[in-house]
């Protein structure tokens, strides 16, 4: 631990803080934070973990379905190019091609490495690692653990960690600026939620970790911590940001009761032959079938029976169809007075599985109805509908190393661009989080120990503290908590589910607004555990992240995966070709349209043939 110095801080008050130096500094402790921070430290770098909760406690836990890898356990066809193909078809062709390659091919050995790591799969009968399938997936490809496939993920990797003898941890400790000299990333400060202290960590590389972004919508599946922390502080760095736009709605979280709304139900329960119905007792996703997808899709009762039978080549049920697909399906079926009694549809499982096996292999979600809910999903369907889930848009990375375009800062997992295009597939972020994570932290560590020490400049430091501090001021007025509902409401209307021009507009006004009413916004109370001030502080990042989504989302002007205009509701060939990048500039936000990296002609006609 360093040593605790004071500075005078303009004319508010005396300083302390703690003073740490690093070679690699990794924010966020989810799979990609702790997978990086495995491979950072295996390269001799000294490394320093931080994370906002408990170690341990991180997003990733939650997870519950499984991790993409193209093991061919379940089904000896399945391989790396047509896990990269489903990876294309299902990010409708905006993904980074490389990051997609890469993530096909090294997902497999990630996962053989937790196994021997310690991690428990569930087995198929021959004591392999067993699959199951998922949205979008040609085979079943997703190795899980019941539907608690996160917190088996993250007990392994964080017990490798707490192992490693190179990796400090700061728990409760949350980053409020990355601080950069020259477009370098060289440190960042960050203060314990316990007790209020500061502390710098000088640092020669850092890889943003931080998840995503969902607690800027009302409805979501995200927990506390996602409050886009990560894509603030990079893009604030100068970091380019990219595919905002895009954001997951997954078509299954509970509607019932209001406080649980959406609360996620795995995909799995769909994967594990779990049928939509709407309140006339039909299974209307076959109403719902893309031409894209119409030669793999199960078409009629029959068809999508024989594939629940196990019966060979039969074809995907439609309910398996990719996320942003369900999603505007069940969407349109609620709309058209077709809903379940809550707004939402039913999810029936009861009907197509006998207890003892939902029971076994969706553990969670028995538990999670039968406690939230008072609902038996062995006996009675379940009421979902869409909830904000993932976010594919994030800080712009290099496919090879992970960097974005500051140098010395890395990003891997939720809170990186790329792998997933317009729309994410189910089991894809696991295996993202490890592969990118491991290349995250193997870059970071190599470029620190060619690079010289730099020192962060004092008025940096003065000027950032005052900044995390300021919302102690006595004259401020904004309450935080008034303020997220109001941020969560402005997202919910205008940036949505489905969007338009005008309606965009009118929200992205309506975010400038509160970015201005951000300077008033006040703490009340100490610097122990204060919710309060913790809350002022996050608001700052979920009102940039929410108007780089919006203003990416006024930009495309076209309809493809999670991005809906309802004014442009096809395909545009040329928007197809580009990605949207947001940019720091001196008036706020820049939007940018870049080149996507062109696919090599070998891979993009394997994509394009439908037989595999
Ligand atoms: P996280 O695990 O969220 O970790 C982020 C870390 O950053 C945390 O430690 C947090 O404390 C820290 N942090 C944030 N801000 C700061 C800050 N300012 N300072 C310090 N630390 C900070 N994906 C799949 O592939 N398969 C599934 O079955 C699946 N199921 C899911 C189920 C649910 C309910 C949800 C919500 C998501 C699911 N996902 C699934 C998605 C997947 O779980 C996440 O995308 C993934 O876990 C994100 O991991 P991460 O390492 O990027 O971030």
């Amino acid at each position: 631990m360093g040593q605790p110095r004071n500075i005078f801080i303009g004319a508010i008050k005396m300083e302390d803080y703690e003073e740490l130096k690093y070679d690699v500094l990794v924010i966020g402790a989810g799979a990609a934070g702790m997978r990086a921070a495995v491979a950072a430290s295996d390269e001799g770098a000294k490394v320093c973990l931080v994370s906002k909760s408990l170690l341990g406690k991180a997003h990733t836990v939650m997870a519950e379905g499984g991790a993409a890898a193209a093991l061919g356990n379940a089904d000896s066809k399945d391989n790396w190019k047509v896990h990269f193909r489903d990876t294309i078809k299902g990010g409708k062709k905006l993904n980074n091609w490389r990051m997609a390659q890469i993530h096909a091919q090294q997902a497999p050995e990630r996962i053989m490495e937790l196994e021997r790591w310690g991690a428990v799969f569930d087995r198929t009968k021959d004591g392999k690692i067993n699959q199951r399938n998922f949205g979008g997936h040609r085979y079943p490809r997703l190795a899980h653990v019941g539907d608690r496939t996160g917190l088996e993920i993250i007990r392994t990797v964080q017990d490798k960690v707490i192992h490693q003898e190179n990796i400090d941890i700061l728990m409760e400790c949350t980053v409020t600026k990355i601080f950069a000299e020259n477009n370098q990333a060289i440190g960042a400060l960050a203060y314990y939620r316990n007790n209020g202290k500061l502390v710098v960590i000088e640092a020669k590389a850092i890889i943003v970790s931080t998840g995503g972004i969902g607690k800027s919508y009302r409805i979501t599946s995200n927990s506390w911590e996602y409050t886009g922390d990560g894509h603030a502080l990079a893009y604030l760095t100068g970091a380019d940001l990219q595919d905002m736009e895009f954001i997951q709605f997954h078509p299954t979280g509970m509607v019932w009761p209001p406080s649980v709304k959406g609360t996620l139900v795995t995909e799995g329960v769909r994967g594990e032959g779990g049928i939509l119905l709407n309140n006339k007792n039909e299974r209307f996703m076959f109403n719902y079938i893309p031409e894209a997808f119409a030669a793999e899709t199960a078409k009629s009762e029959k068809e999508a029976n024989d594939w629940l039978n196990g019966v060979e080549g039969a074809m995907r049920p439609p309910e398996l169809l990719t996320r942003d697909v369900v999603a505007k399906a069940i969407m349109k079926e609620v709309e058209a007075g077709r809903g379940s009694p809550h707004g939402g549809v039913f999810l029936d499982i009861a009907n197509r599985r006998d207890a003892d096996y939902i029971k076994k292999k969706l553990p969670s979600m028995y538990h999670q109805f039968k406690e939230l809910g008072d609902l038996d999903i062995t006996k009675e369907p379940m009421e979902v509908g869409p909830t904000v889930h993932y976010m594919m848009g994030g800080i712009r990375v290099d496919p090879e190393t992970s960097s974005s375009t500051i140098e010395g800062m890395y990003s891997a997992g939720e809170s990186a661009a790329g792998l997933h295009g317009a729309n994410r597939l189910g089991g894809n972020s696991l295996s993202d989080l490890l592969v990118f994570g491991n290349i995250a932290g193997y870059s970071a560590a190599n470029f620190a120990a060619k690079c010289e020490d730099l020192t962060i400049h004092k008025s940096a430091i003065e000027g950032a503290i005052e900044e995390t501090l300021k919302s102690f001021d006595n004259d401020n007025t904004e309450d935080p908590y008034k303020m997220h509902a109001e941020l969560q409401d402005i997202m919910e209307k205008h940036v949505g589910i489905v969007r338009e021009e005008k309606s965009l507009e009118e929200g992205i006004q309506k975010l400038k607004n509160m970015e201005k009413r951000l300077e008033k916004l006040k703490t009340t109370g100490g610097r122990e555990y204060n919710p309060c001030w913790h809350l002022c502080l996050d608001l700052k990042n979920m009102v940039i992240t929410s108007l780089a989504v919006a203003e990416a989302a006024k930009e495309r002007r076209e309809s493809r995966g999670g991005h809906t205009r309802l004014d442009y509701p096809e395909y545009d060939e040329i928007l197809g070709n580009l990605n949207i990048i947001i940019r720091k500039g001196p008036e706020g936000i820049n939007v940018i349209k870049s080149d996507k990296d062109k696919m090599p002609d070998d891979l993009s006609d394997y994509v394009a043939k439908e037989a595999v």
